[in-house]
């Protein structure tokens, strides 16, 4: 029997992973997509202490080597659901199920879909979710990003390097990003500022987005830009439906936890951006994991006396 199963090879996972291992117990952990989590869709990281510059899929590399050459087991399967017998917990994948003594769950974010008709359908046609990932197939051309947040202005700022002119939409005229960041982008040539104006139309031709439409909070007045990409960067939010019998969700579904990483339910830990905190930062997922992944070690101590 696994000692710890890990939901989710994000930054919080994956510290988890490294924090039990260290601390002798054997860690496994399930992701259902990509290890690193949504940090692997970050250009670049500038505030994570002691490393001045890294590229997210750079770091989300470094974390799985580091968890596997510690020991830690990473398996690609969803998991869909948890039994709680109590002293030993049955962990429910796509592929399996597998028992252990105890559970952490960090199973981040997913991005937020602005909801427009006929956005899931131009998915891989203009509009998407990662610049990092889908920026290079917009090289010398238009392109707006959604969002007033980190991720919004980074992406702006990223795809500003190679292509024409970048709209950044924004719904408010503050923004949740770093003021130093926004002031990086102020200084761009090519990126301009639409604000106080959502995206309420997607406009499209043969089957490919070509323009979106705006409309002033204020005014109502609609306006459309020419684009050949949308990228949206309004937010994340959890999934954690699977795990409702085992933990608490919050309004908006994160898992009631505080600091301490507990949910309530004795032996099922969380971690990172997937429960309730101020700060959803790659610090704070990190420091979250070795909180679960400690705490987890101790309640599995306590089981043994
Ligand atoms: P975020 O900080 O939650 O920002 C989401 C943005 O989208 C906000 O400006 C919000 O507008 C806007 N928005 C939300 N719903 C909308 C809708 N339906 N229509 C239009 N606009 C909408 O999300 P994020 O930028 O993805 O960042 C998530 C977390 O990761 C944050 O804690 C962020 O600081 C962190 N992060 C950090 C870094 C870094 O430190 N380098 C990089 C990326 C992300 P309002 O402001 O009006 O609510």
């Amino acid at each position: 029997m696994t000692d710890i199963i890990i939901v989710g090879a994000g930054p919080a996972g994956l510290t988890a992973a490294i924090y039990a291992q260290r601390a002798g117990r054997k860690a496994v952990v399930f992701e259902a997509s990509v290890y690193g989590g949504q940090i692997v869709n970050t250009p670049e990281i500038e505030n994570y202490p002691a490393i001045k510059k890294i590229s997210g899929y750079e770091f989300a590399q470094t974390l799985y080597e580091q968890a596997k050459d510690l020991g830690a087991e990473i398996k690609m399967e969803r998991v869909v659901g948890i039994k709680d017998g109590g002293s030993v917990k049955t962990v429910v994948t796509d592929k399996g199920e597998y028992e252990c003594r105890a559970v952490i769950l960090a199973t981040g974010a997913k991005n937020r879909p602005l909801g427009l008709e006929n956005e899931k359908a131009l998915i891989g046609k203009g509009v998407s979710y990662c610049a990092t990932c889908d920026g290079m197939f917009f090289r010398g051309k238009t392109v707006a990003v959604a969002g007033g947040g980190n991720t919004a202005v980074e992406d702006a700022f990223f795809l500003s390097n190679y292509c024409e002119k970048v709209y950044l939409i924004h719904r408010r005229d503050e923004f949740r990003a770093h003021e130093r960041e926004v002031e990086k982008l102020r200084a761009k040539e090519n990126v301009e500022f639409v604000l106080n104006k959502n995206v309420t139309a997607l406009r499209e031709d043969g089957g490919r987005l070509c323009a979106v439409e705006v409309t002033d909070k204020n005014t109502n007045e609609k306006q459309e830009l020419s684009v050949a990409g949308l990228f949206v960067a309004i937010g994340q939010s959890p999934d954690n439906t699977a795990f409702e019998n085992v933990a608490s969700l919050a309004d908006g579904g994160y898992i009631k936890a505080g600091e301490d990483c507990l949910t309530g339910t004795d032996g099922i830990f969380t971690a990172g951006d997937c429960r309730t905190k101020a700060v959803r930062q790659l610090t704070t997922a990190a420091s979250d994991g070795a909180a679960a992944a400690l705490a987890a070690s101790g309640y599995i101590d306590s089981m043994d006396i």
